[in-house]
């Protein structure tokens, strides 16, 4: 029998997680819900193990490189390692620890499929539970379908199925050259699978500027993968005798592969939640929130569902937020001009802020600076593996400060961090031109993209 709770948590992903916990351990009464595992998509089939598979797969590129850099080196790939370093990392897609690490800081948690029944209220297999305070929706997404003809008639894989994967088939098509089906394109290619990718707008990763979709397409190619970009999938079918898949494409031409990836983006699914018993709208692509994440009296929402950007730093950070508000305890409302995201490729394509076309979109009188990777000092040093990509920065040219940046190459994740701090702080272009970078650093590379910026 449950104690009423005062605060309910639906789903249990890092948002979820993240203001549980911390309610929790302020000595709330608190009930997470989650329907398969605490820590939801990140630690199993999301950020971790993928990027396992992103960091074996660069070893074999290394290993590749050498030739052009110290001689001889050959590398005989297996996914034996992958495979197991995963199950380890995932516990073997359990998550006991997880419940534990809740249930100790004071929690108590439900296995089960959450519904709302009412303002405040929220049921699991028939039991009701009303929360004095309020709940929060954490529920995060699921890979979309797109309504591609015959789709429902074909096995195809979403990441979860890429991730458990045990063996590499011998050749796979990826619908979506997003983020995530880039990584996972890339890693598997570097382990013998042939790849084919579509990809409905003009360049891969549509989200940001189109110099570095430009640029990662180039390198994919240079590979071996083949890359259809500004074409769609019209249908697909079983191909007759072994199970593969043809895809027809937009174009007229059609592609064939032993499996089929798709990865054309994330939806959350608000009607079968019910939230139209707590007053929101059960067509909505996301639940709407105000900047402490607050969704109505009594409801809060953090994480992938709310759009915000679908990043597990996006969930943590909205989840310290409304524990902070849950609390009512003081705290900096959510402020969102300066949210990283980076593409795990080799390679890393990072960016912050506003794109070149989102800041002029928003009426910005907009200058840019651009520097090519390869033309850096370090970049020029690394060579294999740094020969693409641009240092791009998209300063507002009224204010001297930055709106955007995006950065392309070997540890761009990082280096990114020092354009986050200067747009969050609105760090005058002056005064960025004015720091010392180590040399011969990537993060050096930005200063001729600065200079630009006038
Ligand atoms: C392949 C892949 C790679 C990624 N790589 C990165 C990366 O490198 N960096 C990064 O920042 N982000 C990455 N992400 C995104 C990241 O995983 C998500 O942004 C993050 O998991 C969002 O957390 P969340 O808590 O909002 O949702 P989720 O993690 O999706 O958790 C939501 C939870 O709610 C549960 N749930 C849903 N409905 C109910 C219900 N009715 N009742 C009970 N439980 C319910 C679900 O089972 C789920 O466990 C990646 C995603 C994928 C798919």
């Amino acid at each position: 029998m449950v104690e009423q709770p005062e605060l309910v948590v639906i789903g249990m992903g890092v948002g979820g997680e993240e203001v549980a916990g911390r309610a929790a351990e302020a000595g709330m009464r608190v009930l997470g819900i989650e329907r398969k595992l605490v820590g939801g998509e990140c630690p199993y089939w999301g950020c971790i193990p993928s990027k396992m598979m992103v960091r074996a797969a660069n070893a074999l590129a290394e290993t590749g490189r050498v030739a052009r850099l110290a001689g001889r080196a050959t590398a005989e790939p297996s996914w034996a390692p992958v495979a197991a370093r995963v199950r380890e990392a995932t516990s073997n897609w359990d998550d006991q620890i997880a419940v534990e690490r809740f249930e100790g800081k004071g929690g108590t948690f439900l296995r089960g499929q959450a519904r709302i029944a009412g303002p405040r209220a929220v049921e699991v297999d028939g039991e009701r539970f009303e929360a004095t305070r309020g709940i929060v929706i954490a529920t995060g997404g699921e890979p979309s379908r797109p309504p591609v003809d015959g789709l429902d008639e074909v096995a195809f894989w979403t990441n979860r199925d890429a991730i458990e994967a045990t063996e590499l088939p011998r050749s796979l098509v990826v619908l979506g050259a997003g983020p995530i089906g880039l990584e996972l394109a890339q890693a598997f290619h570097r382990f013998g699978t042939e790849v084919i990718m579509v990809e409905v707008s003009g360049h891969a990763l549509p989200a940001d500027e189109p110099e570095n979709g430009e640029a990662i397409a180039e390198v994919l190619r240079e590979e071996g993968i083949a890359l259809h970009t500004g074409v769609s999938a019209k249908s697909v079918r079983p191909r007759p005798g072994d199970g593969g898949v043809v895809v027809e494409l937009s174009d007229g031409t059609r592609a064939e592969g032993e499996r089929l990836l798709v990865a054309t983006g994330r939806h959350s699914d608000l009607s079968s939640l019910g939230v139209d018993a707590a007053g929101l709208d059960p067509g909505a692509r996301a639940v709407e929130v105000d900047e402490h994440l607050r969704a109505g009296p009594g409801l809060w929402s953090v994480g992938d569902v709310t759009g915000k950007g679908a990043f597990t730093h996006m969930a943590v950070y909205q989840g310290r937020i409304a524990a902070a508000d849950v609390l009512g305890r003081d705290h900096q409302p959510a402020d969102y001009s300066a949210v990283p995201r980076v593409t795990f490729t080799d390679p890393e394509i990072a960016g912050v802020g506003l794109t070149e076309a989102m800041a002029r979109e928003a009426g910005h009188r907009v200058r840019t600076g651009v520097a090519t990777t390869a033309s850096s000092t370090r970049g020029w040093i690394h060579g294999p593996g740094a020969e693409h990509g641009v240092a791009k920065l998209v300063a507002d040219a009224d204010r001297g400060v930055l709106l955007g940046g995006s950065v392309m190459g070997p540890s761009a994740g990082e280096v990114i961090g020092l354009l986050v701090l200067a747009i969050r702080q609105r760090v005058p272009v002056a005064a960025l031109r004015e720091l010392i970078y180590p040399y011969p650093t990537f993060v050096r590379g930005l200063e001729d993209a600065l200079r630009q910026l006038g």
